[in-house]
């Protein structure tokens, strides 16, 4: 089956990847010219481990190819994904208008009977505004179908999330093009792959819902970790104790600096926003965002409580992305941090192994970014670790206390036993554990 992907971002470029590897044959299109021209030479604009093989691999074998020439792709097509961006308006409300245009063109260029598959995350009723879209541009000549199917992957483990995903979600008006799509993905219904089959209204609400508890539990172990610090508990053992109960789960229960990235921000105000659109204030969700702003905010007193107060002292920071693995800088945690320590007159030197080159653009410029983590810290008086890379959960203390000009760590990401850090000759701050060393 031909198969056309709007928008080679994240979501496009491993969906795209992946469908071919399943053995279709897949045209990657985005509008970033620069983007394509780096695809077609086989460069892949982002970060993401293991996608530069596959991407190569259907390359070579004839599966996957790029253009920015968005008509001839479409016209080919039996399916076309919609993955572009959909990025909150200063209102929170998500931004359709990539989605529209693409609805737009693909209207302009419909030939026969296609299946568009919305994958980009869009609040309840674009899957209807897409139809009405392709309807009014095609005039109504050819019959088609419009799909819901949200996308759950995450960036880091995208091409893993993609191959082995807990659930695939369809929405559809019709069995027609509920069958297209599970052609496209048949590997996963073979492997036993769970599929929700459902219309589109409730596909599209979901994704948001998954996204919207997701960063409630973020929020609530991060209010616990607070808790904890106070009333001298340890977060990790209490995260632990809570999520071997089957009813909680383990997961999504490590404090940290607060949640960043192209998702979870986004989509948890798009609830806010909707259910306010629909006369109904979504009171946990609109908690789960205040939080997680104070807890972003809180992370700086922090450093400087344990630091005595930054002014004039240098901080050597690990880590920028939003979490590990990606080079995504979007709503990173490390943005606020990184400009309130060096509003109260901190210098920092930062390292990250794949964000720095977005964070250029991103942070003050006084930052100062270095090729290690031992450049890093050589002369600074605190190391911070904010992102929660493998390599930072190896350092080598040894070297960091002869280079470090203060023996102090404040770990936001609670990679270490605290008692591990302060038998190397550290004092050690983490979150919702006590502090340990001297
Ligand atoms: P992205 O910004 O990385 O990529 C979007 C791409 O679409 C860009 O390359 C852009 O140039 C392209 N584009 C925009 N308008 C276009 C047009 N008219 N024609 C062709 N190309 C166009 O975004 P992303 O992270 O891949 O996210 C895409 C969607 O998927 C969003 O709705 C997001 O919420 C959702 N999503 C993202 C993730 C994630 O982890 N990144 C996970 C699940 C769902």
């Amino acid at each position: 089956m031909k198969i056309c992907v709007v928008g080679s971002g994240y979501v496009g470029l491993v969906t795209g990847t992946c469908l071919a590897e399943f053995g279709m044959t897949v045209t990657g299109v985005d509008k970033d010219a620069a983007k394509i021209a780096a695809l077609q030479r086989g460069e892949i604009p982002i970060y993401e481990p293991g996608l530069e093989e596959l991407v190569e691999k259907n390359m070579k074998q004839g599966r996957l190819s790029f253009t920015t020439d968005l008509a001839p792709a479409i016209r080919e097509a039996r399916g076309v994904f919609i993955a572009v961006g959909t990025p909150p308006l200063p209102d929170g409300r998500a931004d359709l208008s990539f989605v529209r245009q693409v609805a737009e063109l693909i209207g302009d260029n419909l030939n026969g009977y296609k299946v568009v598959i919305n994958k980009s995350t869009v609040p309840v009723g674009t899957g209807q505004m897409v139809e009405t879209v392709v309807r009014e541009r095609s005039g109504g000549d050819h019959e088609f179908a419009v799909v819901s199917n949200p996308e759950f992957l995450r960036e880091g483990s995208a091409i893993e999330d993609f191959m082995h995903p807990d659930r695939v979600v369809v929405g559809a008006k019709t069995q027609r093009a509920v069958d297209v799509v599970l052609e496209m993905y048949a590997p996963l219904k073979a492997a036993g792959v769970p599929f929700v089959i459902s219309n589109v209204e409730s596909a599209e609400m979901i994704k948001y819902a998954s996204n919207g508890f997701l960063a409630t539990k973020i929020s609530f172990i991060n209010e616990v970790a607070e808790l904890c610090e106070r009333v001298g508990a340890d977060v990790d053992v209490v995260a632990r104790g809570m999520g071997l109960d089957n009813r909680i789960g383990p997961k999504f229960l490590h404090p940290g600096p607060g949640f960043g990235g192209s998702c979870f921000p986004k989509d948890t105000l798009a609830v806010a926003q909707i259910a306010e659109e629909h006369g109904m204030s979504f009171e946990l969700i609109d908690a789960v965002l205040s939080v997680n702003e104070r807890i972003k905010r809180r992370m700086i007193p922090k450093i400087e409580e344990a630091m005595g107060g930054v002014a004039g002292k240098t901080i050597a920071l690990l880590g920028l992305a939003f979490k590990g693995d990606t080079d995504d800088m979007r709503e990173s945690p490390t943005i606020p941090i990184v400009e309130g320590l060096i509003a109260h007159g901190a210098t920092v030197r930062a390292f990250d192994p794949a964000a720095m080159e977005v964070a250029r653009g991103l942070l003050p410029e006084s930052v100062v970014y270095c090729d290690d983590t031992y450049e890093t810290a050589r002369g600074a008086d605190c190391l911070v670790i904010a992102t929660e890379w493998n390599q930072f959960r190896a350092l080598e203390f040894d070297r960091l206390l002869e280079l470090l000009k203060t023996p102090l760590v404040v770990d936001l990401r609670n990679l270490y036993e605290p008692a591990r850090v302060a038998a190397a000759g550290f004092r050690y701050v983490s979150v919702g554990r006590s502090e340990a060393g001297a």
